[in-house]
């Protein structure tokens, strides 16, 4: 059973008391279900500390980003290997580190490399911008994210690698554009196409895709009940505990529903 992903990415926000604050309010409302994994994405700062306080049976941590290299002279720059303890999962790619430091695809297939090589999980984030997508770009871009991100990994390594599609016009902070069900539906489909056509159908099948962009209470059961679906990547309601645990809340009804 794919257990269903629902992921907070906190972005540059909270320092360690107001990240304490908010996961004790997630954890008075938040339950643990056998059918969804919940994981916080915090600044790096604030990993170490939330590790000794989370209950792991609810919460899971994930880093937002970590360098290519697993130890030396970067001055400034945080391994994946100084995560390997602390965290499950890395966001990796994610748009604003594609626009704003300039993380090529390359760069990103360094880090998915790293990630793996070091135990951790990709949560690999790959959306095309509102200029490529009037310009029809979108199946080549997602194509080309995709495929460059996972080409140093085996079939098993794919297998464990989630991939987050986040159109970037539909991202709060770059427009938030409500996106189309049809639209995420046909670039899921596409996504998994691309990886069956290189690592086969099981490796596809076995991965999880997720949908992010200004996914709130009310729109997440929407996405979450499009076929091939298996979560969502949370940025600002993750903020706001009430909306976060509503989603959680709004995935568990969803799953019971599909069980039904
Ligand atoms: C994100 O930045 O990953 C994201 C999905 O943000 P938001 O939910 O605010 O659009």
């Amino acid at each position: 059973m794919k257990r269903t992903l629902i992921v907070a990415n906190w972005k540059m926000h909270l320092n360690t008391h107001e990240a304490s604050l908010l996961v004790k309010r997630l954890n008075d409302r938040i339950p643990a279900h056998r059918t969804i994994e919940v994981v916080l994405a915090p600044s790096l700062l604030v990993l170490q500390p939330l590790s000794l306080e989370i209950d792991r049976r609810k919460f899971r941590l994930a880093a937002q980003n970590a360098y290519t290299k697993d130890a030396g002279a970067f001055t400034g720059e945080v391994s994946f290997t100084m995560l390997r303890d602390l965290v499950h999962y890395s966001i990796i790619g994610h748009s604003e580190r594609r626009i704003y430091f300039k993380e090529s695809l390359e760069d990103v297939r360094d880090k998915v490399q790293a990630a793996v090589r070091n135990g951790i999980a990709p949560i690999l984030c790959v959306g095309e911008t509102k200029q490529e997508r009037a310009a029809g770009e979108t199946s080549r871009l997602i194509h080309d994210q995709v495929t460059t991100a996972l080409s140093n990994l085996t079939p098993e390594e794919v297998e464990n690698v989630v991939i987050a599609y986040e159109p970037v016009w539909a991202i709060s902070t770059f427009g938030g554009e409500i996106a189309k069900p049809t639209d995420i539906k046909r670039v899921l489909d596409l996504i998994r196409h691309n990886v069956t056509e290189l690592y086969g159908a099981s490796t596809a099948e076995q991965m999880r895709l997720l949908y992010g962009g200004s996914v709130t209470a009310d729109t997440a059961p929407g996405y979450l009940e499009i076929e091939g679906c298996d979560g969502a990547l949370v940025g600002s309601a993750s903020l706001n505990y009430q909306q976060f645990a509503d989603i959680v809340e709004g995935a568990y009804r969803v799953n019971h529903r599909q069980e039904a």
